[in-house]
């Protein structure tokens, strides 16, 4: 029986973010430049390597998989890996498998979705003004999320909404967009933007620490606080009167590294035990190396040994992003 995952600082490692490509249908403002350069096809994971790659997670105690990007749902044949995972489900030693999907292509696949056994999904929606949506988006109709998310709740699974909170932004849409989740069920979570890839703008003149928004909401909304935890970094507020919640993730003016129980792996196979590393660890060689597990499993144990206490991202004025790599190589 191989040992569970414990970092350095005692952590055990439960969650696994898995990208299944870098590439993407939208080029988010805070995300990516329209320029942006993907990485080659045949440097991809197969999903051969991704069933395997998950599974010798699965089997050291990972409990949680979520599938991200880049968009998840460009990746052709997409399906076929969740349908592949979803077997450790009905083997009880996955507790959850899930995805974060910017929706634009959610209507086509939440049945088949909810029928591989995902229960739950996060659909990222920063607005719900077309033209804003157009705007931040670069590429996107804002109808085609809607329809997703629509397709989603009438598919049965449980839908999130995710917003980075960008400056100037989020304050016009926030009550309209607390309004619109919390009519339909759904939580909302509102996320700081961080410091990462090489933008055509100033981060700093997206950033809006989640404290300052919290102040705006509460001008219109009277937040309780709560104790309530879904196993992620947010911090959860319930609205007295709508009866929805409201969560924070503040990787920016308030730190949540010491609960961190996730790792993540690019669609390359890199291992990144903190999203503020530079460099990952090469399962794809590992994967690669050896039809046995011994190569990867020592190459893991060996990353989340080393897994870093925590980020130490900034964001100032003309000092650049702390790391070069996007958000879409990780999926957040
Ligand atoms: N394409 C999918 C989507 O947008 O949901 C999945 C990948 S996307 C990189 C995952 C999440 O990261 C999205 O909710 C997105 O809004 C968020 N995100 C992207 N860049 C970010 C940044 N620089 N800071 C904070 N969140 C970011
Ligand atoms: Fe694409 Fe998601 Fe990045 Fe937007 S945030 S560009 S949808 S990967």
């Amino acid at each position: 029986m191989t040992a569970s995952l414990t970092d350095g600082f005692g952590r055990s490692i439960r969650y696994l973010r898995l990208s299944v490509t870098d590439r993407c249908n939208l080029r988010c403002g805070y995300c990516m430049t329209d320029d942006v350069t993907f990485v080659s096809r045949k440097d991809l994971l197969s999903f051969e390597e991704l069933d395997r790659l998950s599974s010798a997670f699965v089997a050291r105690g990972i409990d949680k998989i979520r599938i991200t990007g880049g968009e998840p749902l460009v990746r052709k044949d997409v399906l076929s890996l969740f349908r592949r995972l979803s077997r450790h489900l009905a083997g009880g030693r996955l507790r959850e498998l899930t995805l974060t999907t910017n929706g634009i292509r959610l209507a086509r696949f939440a049945e088949d979705l909810a029928a591989a056994g995902v229960r739950r999904v996060n659909v990222s929606l920063d607005t719900l003004d077309t033209a804003r949506y157009a705007g931040i988006t670069r590429h996107g109709a804002l109808s085609d999320v809607l329809d997703g998310i629509a397709a989603a709740a009438a598919a049965g699974l449980k839908v999130k909404l995710n917003a980075v909170a960008l400056k100037g932004v989020i304050e016009p849409e926030v009550d309209r967009l607390i309004a619109f989740a919390h009519g339909r069920g759904m939580d909302l979570t509102l996320i700081e933007t961080m410091p990462l890839g090489r933008l055509d703008v100033e981060r700093v003149d997206q950033y809006l620490p989640l404290d300052q928004l919290r102040r705006h909401i509460e001008r219109r909304w009277t937040l309780l606080d709560t104790a309530d935890r879904t196993g992620g970094p947010a911090r959860y507020v319930r609205v007295a009167e709508t009866g929805g919640r409201i969560g924070f993730i503040t990787p920016m003016s308030h730190s949540f590294c010491d609960g961190c129980n996730r790792v993540r792996v690019s669609a390359t196979g890199l291992l990144y035990t903190c999203l503020g590393q530079e460099r990952g660890t090469d399962l794809r060689a590992a994967l690669r190396g050896s039809a046995d597990d011994d190569g990867l499993n020592a190459a893991i144990d060996r990353a989340i040994s080393r897994k870093p206490r925590g980020h130490d991202f900034r964001i100032v004025r003309d000092l650049g992003p702390a790391l070069e790599r996007p958000m879409s190589v990780l999926g957040g």
